[in-house]
């Protein structure tokens, strides 16, 4: 008999780790019930609609595909038994100071030929540029990322070691752009993934120019119905491996008797199991969750990290077509190191901050009512910030003058719905710490062993999963992390 058939796991919270970890433990043979707080699954990857529009309510950019095609692989299915991805091209359009936009192609060779235009013999350095990038993600992706990093004796074989220095672990992003190319928009273009890491580029370490190769040469895709599809597969897939999944059911909290937790506190009743997986915000779990004596981290120990930024957030219905603007846009009108300072170094409410803008609906109809638009506006703020809804609104509007400042549109009159989202939506809605939205910034301090551990340091039957342990932030990454949690809770009752 399986160690794991009698076995019963509650998750808490079903985002993508948390789907992802119930899944991959329902394969196992564990008995899984997966408990989420809100009425949806999907975490930070949810939709909602509203009057014929449906708004993703967090990620947009699809990136790194295969690893969703392993994931479904995993269990014997295919991305496509689920939903029709299609590739962007252009896959993003940037707008500069200089009034200029710039389309970044779907094909290699024709972003080379772009680059080589704004900076002669920028050609065969994006070669070489790639080629390093490349080395970088097939390292990443077939060896580092799937650590568990509870050890820093996984990384202490000879191969890794060596690989460490090849992935330049120990150098900052910006310098090593800046060794290849000179023209400050190309720099900007290819600092851009790094912001989704959620650090300054100079303080990510070089190694992820491997997210320049997941933009350039694997693209940027587009589920068709939106990015709300990937989290209707994975529930269905969780029903289909026998998961019991239970909505609008809050955890309370986990009971801990010698060292081990046995029951789960939700909907004023108590459950027996015997393991737990927190797929919910870390801190949230260990500071609300857990008694004093069983967390493995201190309050201060969450003040001193690095989080990766909040977002200010609107969901926009416009009754009427938008030109000039394409599915993804990115706002570089604007000098980003004093929006960077505001985001970093003094967390305050950006000045003139850069943005981002995404029209699902120039790729997709069914995502707005015939003839109107589905927009999206993104700014990255500090996290910890407040804001009252005429603050958020005087932003709104700075965004709306620029975009008719770079393309001629004057929308403001034409939006017929408006939804504002930040800080105080991301605590009420996930429990996010200081309401961060993509977890914990990449840094290299906070790089593998060194993160928030996947397995309690206190308690030896409760795991983590999620944007705030390994890998890291991002759609890939948490699917990744859940299904490393999931070896993990499998090796503790093996070992027993
Ligand atoms: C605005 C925004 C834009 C983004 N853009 C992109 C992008 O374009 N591409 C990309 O790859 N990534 C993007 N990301 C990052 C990506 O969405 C996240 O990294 C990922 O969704 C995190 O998944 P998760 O499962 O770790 O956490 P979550 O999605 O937060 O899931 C945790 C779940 O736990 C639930 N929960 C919390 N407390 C409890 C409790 N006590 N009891 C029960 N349930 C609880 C929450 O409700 C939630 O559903 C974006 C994120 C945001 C917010």
């Amino acid at each position: 008999m399986q160690a794991s058939s009698n076995k019963k796991i509650v998750v808490i919270g079903a985002g993508f780790a948390g789907l992802a970890s119930a899944c991959s433990l329902a394969q196992k043979g564990f008995q899984v019930t997966l408990l989420e707080k809100n009425a949806e699954t999907g975490g930070r990857g949810r939709a909602f609609k509203h009057q014929g529009y449906s708004f993703d309510m967090g990620p947009s950019w699809y990136w790194m595909p295969e690893v969703f095609e392993q994931f479904f692989n995993r269990f014997g299915k295919k991305v496509s038994d689920y939903y029709t991805l299609q590739r962007l091209d252009p896959s993003y359009r940037v707008f500069f100071s200089d009034g200029l936009p710039l389309d970044v192609p779907a094909a290699y060779d024709e972003f080379k030929k772009m680059l080589e235009t704004m900076e002669p013999g920028a050609g065969p350095k994006l070669d070489s540029f790639m080629a390093e990038a490349k080395v970088k993600y097939d390292v990443s992706m077939a060896d580092f990322v799937w650590k568990p990093s509870l050890s820093i004796l996984e990384f202490a074989q000879p191969r890794l070691l060596l690989e460490s220095f090849r992935l330049h672990l120990f150098s900052g992003f910006s310098d090593h752009a800046k060794k290849f190319f000179k023209n400050p928009k190309i720099i900007q273009l290819l600092e851009f993934p790094i912001l989704f890491l959620g650090a300054k580029p100079e303080k990510t370490p070089a190694m992820y120019s491997m997210m320049n190769y997941a933009d350039i040469m694997l693209g940027t895709w587009y589920p068709k119905g939106g990015m709300c599809k990937i989290a209707e597969a994975m529930t269905s897939l969780a029903k289909e491996l026998g998961v019991r999944i239970v909505t609008s059911s809050q955890v309370n909290t986990i009971d801990v008797s010698q060292n081990e937790a046995h029951a789960i506190s939700f909907d004023g009743k108590t459950e027996r199991f015997d393991a737990v997986v927190a797929a919910a915000d870390y801190q949230h779990v260990e500071s609300k969750l857990l008694e004093k004596e069983h967390r493995s981290y201190t309050d201060d120990y969450w003040e001193r990290r690095v989080m990766s930024p909040s977002s200010l957030l609107f969901y926009i219905g416009v009754n009427r077509k938008v030109s000039g603007i394409q599915h993804h846009n990115l706002f570089f009108d604007e000098p980003f190191d004093r929006h960077a300072r505001e985001i970093y170094d003094s967390p305050s409410w950006p000045v003139n901050p850069l943005f981002y803008l995404c029209c699902t609906s120039a790729t997709d109809p069914s995502v707005a009512p015939e003839g109107k638009e589905n927009l999206f506006i993104l700014i990255p703020v500090a996290t910890g910030l407040t804001s009252s809804e005429s603050e958020r609104m005087r932003y709104l509007k700075m965004c709306l003058e620029r975009v008719k400042k770079h393309t001629g549109e004057d929308i403001e009159a034409d939006i017929e719905y408006v939804r504002s989202y930040a800080h105080e939506e991301f605590i009420h809605d996930y429990n996010a710490f200081k309401g961060n939205a993509y977890g914990l910034a990449n840094t290299l301090m906070q790089t593998a062993i060194m993160k928030p551990r996947m397995k309690s340091k206190k308690v030896k039957n409760l795991f983590f999963t999620g944007q705030l342990t390994v890998p890291g932030p991002g759609v890939p990454p948490s699917i990744i992390s859940g299904q490393i949690v999931a070896d993990e809770v499998e090796k503790y009752f093996h070992n027993r």
